[in-house]
């Protein structure tokens, strides 16, 4: 069951180094497309300046290499297809922006901070608790708001959230169908005073462009997925198939860190585990071939990856077990 149509991605942010949860992410992004015939983008996720450094992408990428991950597209960079970056594309958020606009499906809001902050506390303090933006600026009357927008006034731009919706709803490929009450959904921004898209519009803006099918991404994004979903119906696009991966937790049944001695890829890499070993290792931490094969190299991985093997169930990472591999 091939489908050369399929185009996957992994978008990491180079806020740190490649964890072993985001290596697994990337693997099983790069065996599905290596398996149905498509197409692996890498993303590099740096419009966080603060967080985002030059050594991160490079660590990334040394990891991405030393798996083995080969990625198939970007603007050139030395002689070398891709990757992408977030920071080169300010452009086509720009663009989608103005495609909402046209839309009707976003609104600039002028709530300033000291605003906003006084509402918080001011429902905080109160019985219910805050429950998302108050809608202040969402039906001004569209002159009003142009001309504060051509007098300068500092702005963000906000996501229009439908009001017809009960739910938003998707059948994920490996959590299965996934109800989100739409009354959570806060008019979320897009984007910021400054003009920067943040997270999720720019997460939606890649795939959309990029043509991605599938968004195979830790379960961590859970929450950002229906926030997602309703950007893709404000743009009027497709919203691609998402598949949702466990978490990788440590033999103490807590999320895998530094505490559990090596977490990132590179730490393995400097302790002169063979790379072999560790996308065998990972691969099978959450998908199996048939249950019992514990030996898998690349090009198997290449021909029977399938979303249909991937548990929910949270994987226990042992390094233990590393070491006799
Ligand atoms: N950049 C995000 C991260 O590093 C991933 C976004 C995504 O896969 O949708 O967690």
């Amino acid at each position: 069951n091939m489908d050369k149509n399929v185009r996957v991605r992994f978008a990491p942010s180079p806020t740190g180094r490649l964890h072993v949860g985001g290596a697994r992410t990337a693997i099983y992004n790069w065996a599905f497309a290596r398996a149905m015939g498509g197409d692996f983008i890498l993303r590099i996720e740096d419009t966080d300046p603060e967080r985002s450094t030059e050594e991160n992408v490079q660590v990334i990428l040394n990891a991405m290499k030393w798996l083995g991950l080969d990625w198939d597209e970007g603007p050139e960079v030395g002689g070398d297809a891709g990757p992408y970056f977030q920071t080169q594309r300010m452009d086509t958020y720009a663009e989608a922006l103005e495609r909402m606009k046209e839309r009707g499906s976003v609104y600039p809001c002028f709530c300033t901070k000291e605003e906003l902050d006084a509402k918080r506390a001011a429902a905080e303090a109160n019985e219910g608790g805050y429950a998302g933006y108050d809608r202040t600026c969402r039906d001004l009357d569209p002159a009003e708001a142009a001309r504060r927008i051509a007098a300068g006034e500092p702005h963000v731009w906000r996501l229009r959230v439908p009001e017809d919706h009960a739910a938003i709803e998707f059948d994920d490929a490996v959590y299965g169908h996934v109800s989100f009450p739409a009354e959570v959904m806060d008019d979320m921004i897009v984007v910021r005073t400054d003009g920067s898209p943040t997270y999720n519009f720019a997460v939606v803006c890649d795939d959309a462009n990029m043509g991605v099918t599938h968004v195979i991404r830790g379960d961590d994004h859970l929450s950002n997925t229906p926030r997602q979903i309703l950007i893709y119906e404000a743009l009027g696009l497709r919203v691609p198939t998402f598949a949702h991966l466990s978490m990788i937790l440590g033999p103490d049944g807590k999320k895998l860190s530094k505490r559990h001695g090596a977490a990132s890829v590179e730490e393995f890499y400097e302790r002169g585990y063979l790379s072999d070993a560790m996308v065998n290792f990972l691969a099978l931490l959450g998908w199996s071939l048939d249950g019992e094969t514990t030996l898998i190299d690349r090009a198997t991985l290449c021909e029977k990856f399938g979303l249909n093997r991937v548990t929910k169930k949270d994987a226990v990472f042992d390094e233990t077990k590393l070491d006799w591999m």
